[in-house]
């Protein structure tokens, strides 16, 4: 693909989607139509999907099956309801009829000829069979064996109603010979996306929640970070916290694993640091070898990150007094 062109306002909704640490993007149909989790609330729908799907056509996003929406054909609202009618007329004033039998008498009729003062009788033994109201309290000897609905204007009888659709806002009825079906696509940030949001994105905005958590924990933070490792190879780092003796260095990652792999280099030649990758994307893969590596991934679009985080604080609490501090200056200057 080539000529990717992003509008501003575009990137702009990449961006803060990124920001919020939104990695996926649900539809639901409500009342004013149909509306997408963390897109704030919006009247114009309908341009939202076709914002989605335009994004999802220059690969910003990737789309997923999700959901299917009845949409009145005229007036377009996704806001609808359904009835049962009578298939001869149409109409919609029709009943459930529910047949039971009284097994040891063989006594079969519909559900209303039991009905005595809310409960069930067998009208030909007389037995107490349950509450009427509560299928629950139904002595077994009594079985449903079928249903049929009923006309109430007509007493036509018919074992499939029709389903009728109704819609609110412009008061229409229709069916599905007439009716829109249409597909919903949940959708997630693509690695696309990332990329352009790490090119144009302010990262300390992005990782502010995480540098907050940890001041209002105690630790000092530096960003651009550069620290001498046993090998003596010197390292940087995008993210440094101290607190006391104990140093946790963390890199930022826009879901690309090779970020991890370079990270595990480094945190082997530093044995005394913490070491963790703030990753803005959402990379199940970053997660697992994370796992493997021994390296917490702070997953911003994840609720947990903050307990993961947590748990790499109180290890740097519990350090008692270590051995020398290497030197370490600050590298460069703040990101922007
Ligand atoms: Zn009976
Ligand atoms: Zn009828
Ligand atoms: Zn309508």
């Amino acid at each position: 693909m080539s000529g990717v062109i992003l509008s501003d306002y575009e990137k702009e909704l990449l961006i803060s989607l990124v920001e919020k640490g939104v990695e996926r993007l649900e539809p639901r149909i409500t009342p004013e139509g149909i509306k997408y989790n963390n897109l704030g609330e919006s009247d114009h729908w309908r341009e939202t999907i076709n914002l989605l799907k335009s994004l999802e056509e220059r690969e910003f996003l990737t789309g997923e099956d999700f959901d299917r929406a009845i949409i009145c054909p005229s007036c377009d609202s996704p806001h609808v309801y359904s009835r049962y009618a009578c298939p001869t007329e149409r109409s919609i004033f029709i009943k459930k009829i529910i047949l039971l039998r009284h097994e040891p008498d063989g006594y079969s009729g519909e559900l209303e000829t039991f009905v005595k003062n809310g409960r069930l009788v067998c009208p030909k033994c007389g037995k107490d069979l349950g509450s009427a109201q509560d299928k629950e309290t139904w002595d077994p000897s009594l079985k449903e064996i079928g249903y049929s609905f009923q006309c109430d204007h007509n007493g036509h009888r018919f074992e499939r109603p029709l389903v009728v659709h109704y819609c609110p806002v412009c008061g229409s009825t229709f069916d599905y010979r007439t009716a829109r079906y249409i597909p919903l696509k949940a959708y997630t940030l693509s690695q696309k996306t990332y990329d352009v949001v790490k090119n144009t994105a302010d990262t300390e905005k992005l990782i502010k929640p995480i540098v907050d958590f940890l001041k209002q924990n105690g630790l000092q933070i530096q960003y651009g970070y550069e620290i001498k490792g046993v090998s003596g190879s010197t390292h940087q780092f995008d993210l440094a916290a101290t607190v006391g003796s104990s140093l946790l260095v963390i890199d930022y990652s826009f879901g690309d694993s090779q970020e991890l792999v370079a990270l595990l280099g480094k945190k082997l030649d530093i044995p005394s640091a913490e070491v963790s990758l703030i990753d803005f994307s959402d990379n199940e893969e970053l997660l697992n070898l994370g796992k493997v590596y021994n390296i917490p991934i702070i997953d911003t679009g994840k609720k947990n990150w903050v307990t993961t985080l947590q748990k790499v604080v109180e290890k740097m609490k519990q350090v008692p007094v270590e051995k020398k501090e290497t030197p370490r200056r600050r590298l460069w200057e703040r990101r922007r």
